[in-house]
């Protein structure tokens, strides 16, 4: 028996990287899951790949998450689909690397509106469905940078940030029947990431040498906690940020050089 046996679930963003895998997870463990992206042949392919592993059938559903109508009018017709929901991971997200005052109106109101909107959106569209079936969980996907902002990326690290605050209010007022927590993934080897890897030299051994354990993460290792906070084994866990990214935040002289030389100053 699975972890999710009977769930219905939509996974937004799956697509693609995380999401995809998320998804493919989620059936694995005896869900009906809808793809959602905002590439629909992305989503059918991911479906199709789910349908074809003879998990229960998944469906395609293409929706823009900035946009509340089209991510509200996705959850019906997944909820219509698959006979209600009760399981929801808003994962969609995009990224960018620019100094602050090179970012345009518009690019700051992108970042924001997939970001952070589209995980406001995607608790506001999951609710009624969420309360209609008796309860339910949300996770979130946040990032490190939400907790460590990185250079460049200040409006994706804000809108992240927002994540991690829109998941404990969300918590503190859905409960006790609806879970919300979120993750906070460091780096993880996916299409998002392979662009900044290819035209940075040497960033891959840097990003090796930063992390604790050694090595970029992959997205199944990210699906497979989006897994625990779903399942029945996360029971009691809910308004959580959990970081899945190798102790990459832990304090590390590869990234905190002046913290630890005063640490170690000090014996
Ligand atoms: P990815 O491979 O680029 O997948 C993201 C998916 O979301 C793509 O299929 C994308 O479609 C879709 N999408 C983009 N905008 C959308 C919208 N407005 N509505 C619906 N779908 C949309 O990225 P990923 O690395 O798996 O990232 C997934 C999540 O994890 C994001 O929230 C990201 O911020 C977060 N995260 C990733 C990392 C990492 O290292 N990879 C680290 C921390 C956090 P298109 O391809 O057509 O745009």
């Amino acid at each position: 028996m699975g972890l999710l046996e009977g769930r219905r679930a939509v996974v937004t963003g799956a697509g693609s990287g995380i999401g995809r895998s998320t998804a493919l997870r989620m059936a694995a463990e005896g869900a009906a899951v809808a793809v959602l992206d905002i590439d629909a042949a992305t989503a059918a392919a991911v479906a199709a790949e789910i349908t074809a592993l003879g998990c229960p059938p998944a469906l395609a559903v293409e929706a823009d998450v900035a946009d509340s109508a089209s991510l509200g009018a996705g959850f019906d017709r997944a909820a219509e689909a698959l006979g209600g929901l009760d399981t929801v991971c808003n994962n969609a997200g995009i990224g960018a690397v620019l100094p602050l005052d090179r970012y345009s109106d518009d690019l700051w109101a992108k970042l924001i509106g997939v970001n952070l909107g589209g995980v406001f959106n995607g608790i506001r569209a999951a609710l009624p469905h969420l309360r209609a079936a008796g309860g339910g969980v949300i996770v979130n996907m946040s990032s490190v940078d939400g907790i460590r902002p990185a250079r460049g990326e200040g409006p994706y690290s804000a809108a992240k940030a927002g994540v991690i605050a829109l998941t404990r209010s969300a918590a503190l007022e859905y409960g006790p029947t609806i879970r919300v927590n979120c993750i906070s993934p460091g780096f993880i080897d996916t299409p998002l990431t392979a662009l900044g890897l290819s035209a940075v030299p040497g960033a891959r051994a840097a990003i090796d040498a930063a992390t604790p354990l050694g090595r970029a993460g992959t997205a199944r290792e990210v699906a497979d906690v989006v897994v625990f906070l779903c399942s029945d084994l996360s029971s009691y866990v809910t308004g959580v940020n959990l970081a899945v990214d190798g102790g990459s935040l832990l304090p590390n002289p590869q990234v905190d050089p002046l913290l630890h030389g005063i640490l170690g100053m000090l014996g």
